[in-house]
């Protein structure tokens, strides 16, 4: 089964792509996640991507795609993915139906974590993590139980991303919606688009998301 997942940068998909793939046995890819770990690694691609990540803008769609084909290609026809942050413009979404129609494959279903930019913009800037684990924490909603320590595994070295900055988030956010919104119709024409509401809690919006793919079959 594969699933794509779309909300605007801070609508909690990628925390709810993990969780998931824990509850479903699914494997997730994030493209975001990917291109940081080239990043981190200093390949070309990670090089040519940097800027125009820390810029909060989208890299061109051959390089995601090529990641993305390469990743889908080395499961097998039973494999089920939750495919978070890609496709992210209409050129991409084209391509993935051609990677997967080779692959004797298609998108099975489409889920919208909808919520609005000031929301967005409050969840994203407050946000940081444990560079040890990943473990996620925010300055308002999800403080560590002692300040400056993490709860999951003990250390002290909690990072932020460069492109959480306010600036830069309103760009992610621009790119959303001038790129991102338009692929939306492609499966709403397919019949599999399902809107969900991303202001509840994140134990909600898993359930409601557990439940759709249940639903399913996965
Ligand atoms: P994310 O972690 O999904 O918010 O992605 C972080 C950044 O990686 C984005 O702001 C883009 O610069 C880049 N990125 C991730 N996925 C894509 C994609 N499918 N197409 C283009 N750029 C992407």
């Amino acid at each position: 089964m594969i699933t794509v997942l779309f909300g605007p940068p801070g609508s909690g998909k990628g925390t709810q792509a993990a969780r998931l793939v824990e509850k479903l046995g699914a494997v997730h890819l994030s493209t975001g996640d990917m291109l940081r770990a080239e990043l981190k690694s200093g390949s070309e691609l990670g090089m040519k991507a940097k800027s125009i990540m820390e810029a909060g803008d989208l890299v061109p769609d051959e390089l995601v795609t090529e990641i993305v084909a390469t990743q889908l290609g080395n499961g097998t026809p039973e494999t089920s993915y939750i495919l978070d942050g890609f496709p992210r413009t209409l050129g991409q979404a084209k391509s993935l139906d051609d990677i997967l129609a080779e692959l004797g494959l298609a998108v099975d279903k489409a889920i919208l974590i909808h919520i609005d930019d000031e929301i967005v913009v409050g969840r994203i800037t407050g946000r940081f993590s444990c560079g040890q684990c990943g473990e996620g924490y925010h300055d308002v909603s999800k403080k560590p139980a002692v300040d400056g320590v993490c709860d999951k595994c003990g250390a002290s070295d909690f990072q932020r991303r460069d492109d959480d900055k306010e600036e830069k988030i309103r760009n992610r956010l621009d790119a959303y919606h001038d790129q991102t919104e338009p692929v939306l119709p492609h499966y709403q024409a397919k019949g599999l688009l399902v809107k969900v509401d991303g202001y509840r809690s994140m134990d909600v919006v898993t359930q409601e998301l557990e439940d759709l793919l249940s639903a399913n079959g996965n």
